[in-house]
Order: structure tokens, then C-alpha cells, then sequence
């Protein structure tokens, strides 16, 4: 039967954007083409809420937009704080390093976040050039608020570089007004479209402390010298050329964002909202536990879900599969193999999770865990009837 892809990147994405894949390849300075990259610049401002920030679009996937934002305000000897709520915290003090930042790593025990009371010490410590905070971690599902963050980053002349992967277009963001200095993403979660583009928005303040860099970007690919030209050329309608873009992944960018807009991000925001509510409903009906120690900070784009004692992660992967739900297992190396995760951003809808539920509930039972049919889905209904 058909497989619903319901890990937490890549997703399943609209049909619209698919088919957009597939129209001939373009010259990447023809004059529709021009219109589309152009347009995508524009419309990413409205997605982020960045009216002023400085857009970015790359070939490359959402660890090269880490880098991108490393490379071009980094360099070394800067101290940067590093605030991890799982795997890809840690990726950030890794990539960091690799260009001589001197890192603090403030990580929250598994299923919480670092206060901002542990925040605003450090800071207070010593001047930070930088901290990072990864709005969504996908290893944990845990959902952490930019906004407190970003305001004690700049009462310490700090700058705030956000890991969006996981959370634009599925999260509220407002890049602008929360003084976020870089949010960053990739194509293949909330965004909606296939792997392959590093996405983020850099603010006035961040364009400005690259500008006064002392020494040169020692990254080539990721130098905003480079890329920064091509960006304002495309939004002022021009042909340009640093790197050949990938002109089909860029209209299908185009295709995503305006369904996007469409949409709204208010209504989008709260979609993915009540939809992860509902769901955690059908996830507790079960007597199943989240890896988040509250609901309040648990993200709405995922799940990351225990398994119930006895039973074998590979084991109830294969049988979701039977069942035509294609799921992810664990990413915390220290407890990889007792949990999985589900997403649930972007195009999704209550079918689709009701689908999950159901699948979840079969599989279960199939592999000898006692419990009722169907309870995880009343209570999702139920939740969602609720909220709506
Ligand atoms: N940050 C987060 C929060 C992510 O979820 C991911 C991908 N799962 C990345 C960074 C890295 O993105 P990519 O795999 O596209 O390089």
C-alpha cells in the first residue's frame, strides 16, 4: 500500500511542489527564472518575518547553513555559547570549533531546556560574541522560546544565531521583532520542499559585524562575499552567477512559499499547534511518554515518544512499515534505541495523524502490548474537537 513518510525530515510534500520539480531545467538567468529566485528572496522575509534581514538561498542542506552562519561571524579566539538541547547543539560546538571559536557548551539534561537564568550568568561571565540555539531539536523534540533567548543576547551585545531546521514555517518566528541575528533552515521539513537548499536570513547587525571582520571567510562555498552580490541581484531582477543554482529545487521553493502564503503563518502556526496537541492527547492515551518532560516544551513539527518496555525498536519500525507508516527512530546516541520520533510539519493533517495513530495502536497490539483499540484516536478527536 502507500507509504505515508512521516519522519521528521523529509517530509511528505504537496503535490504542486512535486510537480514543480519536474518542469525542464531552466537557465538560471533567464528572465523567468530571474522572477522566480527573486520572488522566493521576498517571500522567505514574510515566512521568517524579517522585512530588513538579508536572505540567503544555497545549494547545500541545513548543516551548510549552520556553517554559512559560522564561517561568515565567526572567527578565532571568539567566544561563543553554545545552548544544546540534544544532538544538534552538539553539532554546532563541533562546527564552531572548526573555526577556533572558544566554546561554552550550556546542555540541558535529556527532555529539558537551560533556564534562562543559567543563560543570562554566562553571559554575564564574559563578552560572547555569539550564542546558538537550536529552536527545535530534532533529537529530542524538545522546542526551546528564541525570544527570551534573543533578548538576553542583546542586553549582552550578543549575537543570536537560531537553528530553524526543524522550526520555520512550522513554529512561530518574528525574526525582526525578537532581534534575531541569524535564522537559519533547509528545505526538507516545514518548508516543504525536497532536500538540497540551505536557507537562512541574516539581520542588518550580522551583515554589518561580517562586514568588519578582520580576517577572510576561510570557508570558499560559504563566503557571504560570494553569495551576498547574487542574492541582491536576483531580488533586483538581474542575471547573476557565483555557483550554478539548483534551478528546480529553487521553483519548487517558489511553489512551497506561496502555498505558504496562502495559508498564512497564523493559521499555518496554529495548524501545526493544535495538530501536535491533539496528538500528544493520542500519544498519553496509550500511557506512552514523551521524551519533553512538560508539554510546554514540546515542539509542534515532532514527537519523540518512548517505547513501551518490552518492546524492540527494529522490531516495531518494521511492523509501522507493514502498516504503511514510515517512521524515525532514535538520534541521542546515549538513548538512541529507546525511543522514535514521528513528524508532523508541513502539509500534514489530522487524517494523516489519525493514520499514525491507528498504525501505532495495530502495531502494538500485533507485537503483544496490551492495550484497547482505538483509545489513541477518541482522545485525539476528542482533543481536537476541543481546540477547534
Ligand atoms: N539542525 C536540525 C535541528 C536538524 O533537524 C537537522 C536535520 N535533521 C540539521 C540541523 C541538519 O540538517 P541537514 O540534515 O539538512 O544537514
Amino acid at each position: 500500500g502507500r507509504k505515508l513518510l512521516m519522519i521528521p525530515g523529509p517530509i511528505e510534500f504537496e503535490p504542486d511542489v512535486l510537480h514543480a520539480m519536474s518542469i525542464p531545467t531552466d537557465s538560471h538567468v533567464s528572465p523567468d527564472f530571474i522572477e522566480i529566485f527573486g520572488n522566493s528572496l521576498e517571500l522567505m522575509r514574510t515566512v521568517w518575518k524579517s522585512p530588513k534581514g538579508q536572505p540567503f538561498i544555497v545549494a547545500g542542506t541545513g548543516t551548510l547553513s549552520m556553517d554559512m552562519a559560522v564561517a561568515n561571524l565567526i572567527e578565532q579566539g571568539d567566544n561563543v555559547l553554545v545552548i544544546s538541547t540534544g544532538y544538534f547543539g552538539k553539532r554546532f560546538k563541533d562546527i564552531l570549533e572548526r573555526y577556533g571559536a572558544n566554546t561554552t557548551i550550556l546542555e540541558a539534561p535529556i527532555g529539558e531546556t537551560v533556564s534562562l537564568e543559567a543563560i543570562e550568568e554566562e553571559l554575564n561571565s564574559k563578552q560572547y560574541k555569539a550564542l546558538t540555539m537550536t529552536h527545535v531539536d530534532t533529537s529530542t523534540g524538545i522546542l526551546v522560546e528564541p525570544k527570551f533567548i534573543a533578548a538576553l543576547a542583546k542586553k549582552y551585545n550578543t549575537l543570536s544565531i537560531l537553528d530553524g531546521v526543524c522550526s520555520v514555517a512550522g513554529e512561530e518566528i518574528k525574526q525582526d521583532e525578537w532581534g534575531l541575528d541569524v535564522v537559519l533552515t533547509a528545505s526538507q521539513k516545514a518548508i516543504g520542499v525536497p532536500p538540497g537548499l540551505a536557507l537562512l536570513i541574516a539581520s542588518e547587525k550580522a551583515i554589518e559585524v561580517w562586514q568588519n571582520r578582520k580576517t577572510l571567510v576561510s570557508n570558499y562555498y560559504a563566503d557571504w562575499n560570494n553569495w551576498l552580490p547574487i542574492m541582491k541581484a536576483y531580488e533586483e531582477r538581474r542575471p547573476s552567477y557565483f555557483g550554478t543554482p539548483p534551478v528546480n529545487l529553487i521553483v519548487a521553493l517558489e511553489t512551497s512559499l506561496k502555498i505558504i502564503s496562502k495559508e498564512g503563518m497564523v493559521k499555518r502556526i496554529n495548524r501545526h499547534q493544535s495538530l501536535a496537541k491533539a496528538f500528544r492527547a493520542g500519544i498519553a492515551a496509550l500511557h506512552l511518554e514523551i521524551l519533553p518532560k512538560s508539554n510546554k516544551i514540546a515542539a509542534n513539527t515532532l514527537t519523540a515518544i518512548y517505547y513501551p518496555k518490552g518492546i524492540d525498536g527494529a522490531k516495531f519500525s518494521a511492523k509501522m512499515i507493514e502498516n504503511n507508516i514510515i517512521i524515525a527512530g532514535g538520534l541521542l546516541p546515549e538513548i538512541k534505541a529507546t525511543y522514535f520520533r514521528i513528524g508532523h510539519m508541513g502539509s500534514v493533517s489530522s487524517n494523516d495523524l489519525i493514520s499514525v495513530l491507528g498504525a501505532l495502536e495495530r502495531t502494538l497490539l500485533e507485537l503483544g502490548h496490551s492495550m484497547e483499540a482505538g483509545k489513541s484516536i477518541q482522545a485525539f478527536q476528542n482533543e481536537l474537537l476541543k481546540i477547534n
